[in-house]
């Protein structure tokens, strides 16, 4: 294969050289030509529209004008010396003005001929004027860049700008490559029949057009194509890997129900399953019978009641003679499960343990021999059941609450507590759009709990500023006379931590002042407490012995406390949807209405603006996600993608959802009907899949 050119360093392509080589790679990550021709543009300007200068408002963005250039007049000397001209069209005039290269635009422009005038027009002064336009000659017969179709826009920066490789200097450097660059070096590796079914076009046509296109619809085609490969590619590498993992993993089958499982359904479960958790427990059921490995996970919304099919799935493993554990994140959470799960199994005589960091030698040593011996059946606990030194007789089923707070590794660890691997479920509260889950969990058999436990008021949402706060504070004494308990949350982040901290004990202050001893009682709650008075703080709240809780978001996992109905989030403009919504699910877990106030400053930023309005308007988890993921997703910072987890280098969720799924179908379809890539038509495939494979990251998951 001929890849010397786009395999070659970057300061090797004809106009580059090792001073902007340097730059390219120390700012923008380029370091061959190929990267640069995979560097591609966030923007297109139409270069064969032309505006009129009455057109222009405060809206305008880039735009181009056809007219002449006159009133030419240098102000000011030296460094602070400008260039100011007047540019005429036959609906207006507009002032142009150049800080830079004075004397030699100067002496370039010529009054008596017309011009194409590009730029970005700016109110000064109530006046629009176009700072540093591009500028080319109209000459009669000869081809400018007008028509030309579009023309690419890169970002770059300041530094870059400075060495000539702003927008205009990165394509002129990827139109040299382009020009030299052959078929041969991009061969096409997509079966021919599937560029057939999916209409796209070749691999070489594809990267000239996405940087060169002469039509949207060129463009259009181009970026198809590339983003159809991405997706395809990954899709492929998961549906391969779920295969392989099939294949190998052979699991543990459960086929008894008749001690345990049934026992509690019939006469110990305190309500009655909601439609979405017993469809799930049948999906786990199917899992556990196949003879398969179980790797599944399960989103439901916080409060959706994902706890009580672990519940379940355990005692699956139990009817069979198999132990089972359920690992969480944090200390507070593996003690809330620890309880609730012990108090609902106690009338079946099964015998479940807590094991976290916290846990004293003396009973650590009897709970790692008696898990050892099977005479635990049930483990729960915090990364603690991940030492080596626990070891189980025969663990069946490993359980993973908020598994987005562990590592690959770590869930990894799991795999290894039994000879042949038990069953894997992982749950989270935080959805993750499908389109994102077939991605990023591609491997993974997915359920979901889309339906909440009856009798749900949903959570009234309202963003606050801190001009209302006497008003809140006075709502606040209200739901207390009224028996309900409050959290007030604060953002807590590593990088300014301190800062942070001091906001929150402030607040905490302000707090205790509004609500005084003894008619009131507040406590506190963060990360950097001792755990013991974190722990004791946290039990004056569940107990009811305080009636506001002040904490950062250590209390954003599994805290239940139903009794409190509203939530004040501070600073909410620092937290990101998902957290936000996930903070959200510590109320409406009782019978009461419950609130959730988002403060805010005065002045948000519009992104910020888009999430509480989100907040404000609905309670729906996956709504939440989705948005989550198109207000993070491109546009943020101009030209960089932002996918969530995961990297895509073109393609973009979830507005390319239809694409990824026809790409998902496409890749199962060929993997079956050649799983080994065999076919004639296939090989290119197979080849380039056998080159890329190493320095590729793909997500994986358990
Ligand atoms: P999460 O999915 O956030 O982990 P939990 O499992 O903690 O949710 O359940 C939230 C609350 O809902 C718990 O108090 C639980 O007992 C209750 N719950 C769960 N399932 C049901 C149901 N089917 N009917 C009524 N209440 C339920
Ligand atoms: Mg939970």
């Amino acid at each position: 294969m001929n890849n010397s050119l786009l395999s070659s360093p970057i300061e090797y392509l004809k106009g580059v050289g090792p001073q902007r080589g340097e730059l390219l790679r120390k700012y923008l990550d380029i370091h061959t030509c190929k990267d640069l021709l995979e560097f591609f543009p966030f923007r297109y300007i139409d270069r064969s529209v032309v505006n009129k200068i009455a057109d222009i408002n405060e809206q305008t963005q880039y735009i181009q004008l056809s007219g002449r250039i006159h009133q030419l007049k240098v102000i000011g000397t030296n460094r602070a010396k400008r260039l100011a001209a007047k540019f005429t069209d036959e609906t207006g005039t507009i002032d142009l003005v150049w800080f830079q290269s004075v004397d030699w635009i100067l002496k370039t422009i010529n009054p008596n001929v017309s011009y194409i005038v590009f730029g970005k027009p700016q109110l000064f002064k109530g006046f629009f004027n176009i700072s540093h336009p591009e500028i080319e000659p109209v000459i009669a017969g000869v081809k400018t860049e007008q028509g030309k179709g579009l023309q690419p826009v890169y970002s770059s920066t300041e530094t870059l700008r400075k060495r000539y490789l702003d927008s205009k200097g990165i394509l002129k450097i990827t139109q040299q490559l382009c020009e030299q660059l052959s078929e041969k070096e991009l061969p096409e590796f997509l079966p021919y029949s599937l560029l057939q079914s999916q209409d796209l076009i070749s691999r070489f046509r594809a990267y000239r057009n996405i940087h060169f296109p002469s039509s949207e619809g060129e463009l259009y085609a181009a970026k198809k194509r590339l983003k159809f490969e991405e997706l395809f590619l990954l899709q492929l590498k998961m549906v391969k890997q779920k295969a392989i993992r099939v294949e190998n993993s052979k699991g543990f089958v459960f086929p008894h129900l008749d001690k345990f499982f049934n026992d509690f359904y019939r006469n110990h479960l305190p309500f009655k399953l909601t439609g979405a958790q017993e469809r799930v427990l049948k999906e786990i059921r199917r899992d556990t019978l196949s003879g398969k490995q179980m790797n599944r996970l399960l989103q439901g919304d916080v409060g959706s009641g994902k706890t009580i099919v672990a519940l379940f799935t355990m005692l699956m493993a139990l009817d069979n003679g198999f132990q089972a554990c359920l690992l969480a994140p944090t200390e507070i959470l593996a003690t809330q499960h620890y309880e609730g799960i012990s108090q609902l199994l106690k009338p079946l005589g099964i015998h479940v343990v807590l094991l976290t960091g916290s846990t004293k030698s003396a009973a650590r040593k009897m709970i790692l021999s008696n898990l050892k011996e099977g005479t635990f059946q049930i483990a729960i606990g915090t990364h603690a059941l991940l030492e080596d030194t626990v070891q189980f007789k025969n663990l069946g089923i490993a359980i993973v609450d908020e598994q987005h707070r562990f590592g690959v590794a770590q869930r990894a660890k799991l795999w290894q507590k039994n000879i042949q691997p038990p069953h894997v479920l992982v749950m989270t509260a935080t959805p993750i759009p499908r389109t994102l889950a077939m991605t990023v969990y591609g491997d993974l058999d997915v359920s979901i709990i889309n339906e909440l436990p009856p009798g749900r008021k949903p959570i009234k949402t309202v963003h606050r500023t801190e001009a209302s706060r006497t008003a809140v504070f006075n709502f606040l004494k209200d739901e207390i006379a009224k028996g309900r308990q409050i959290y007030v949350v604060y953002p807590l982040i590593e990088e300014s931590e301190a800062l942070d901290l001091k906001s929150l004990m402030e607040g905490f202050d302000a707090i205790a002042r509004w609500f005084p001893l003894p008619d009131y009682a507040v406590s506190v709650v963060h990360g950097k407490m001792p755990a013991a008075t974190k722990e004791y703080e946290m039990q004056r709240f569940v107990k009811g012995e305080t009636d506001i809780m002040v904490a950062t978001t250590v209390i954003e996992v599994g805290v239940n406390v139903p009794n409190a109905s509203v939530m004040i989030i501070e600073n909410t403009e620092r937290f990101g949807l998902s957290q936000l919504h996930q903070l959200r699910g510590r109320v409406g877990r009782g019978a009461e209405q419950s609130f959730c106030i988002l403060m805010t400053g005065e002045k948000v930023s519009y992104t910020a603006k888009q999430r509480l309005r989100v907040m404000c308007e609905t309670n729906d988890g996956f709504v939440i996600a989705e948005e989550d993921l198109r207000l993070r997703g491109p546009g943020e910072i101009d030209g960089t993608r932002q996918s969530g987890d995961i990297a895509l280098k073109i393609a973009e969720l979830p507005q390319d959802s239809p694409l990824l799924e026809a790409a998902r179908r496409q890749a199962f379809k060929l993997l079956e009907e050649d799983p080994t890539l065999e076919m004639q038509e296939n090989k290119p495939l197979q080849e380039y899949l056998k080159n890329m494979a190493e320095g590729a990251i793909w997500a994986k998951i358990s």
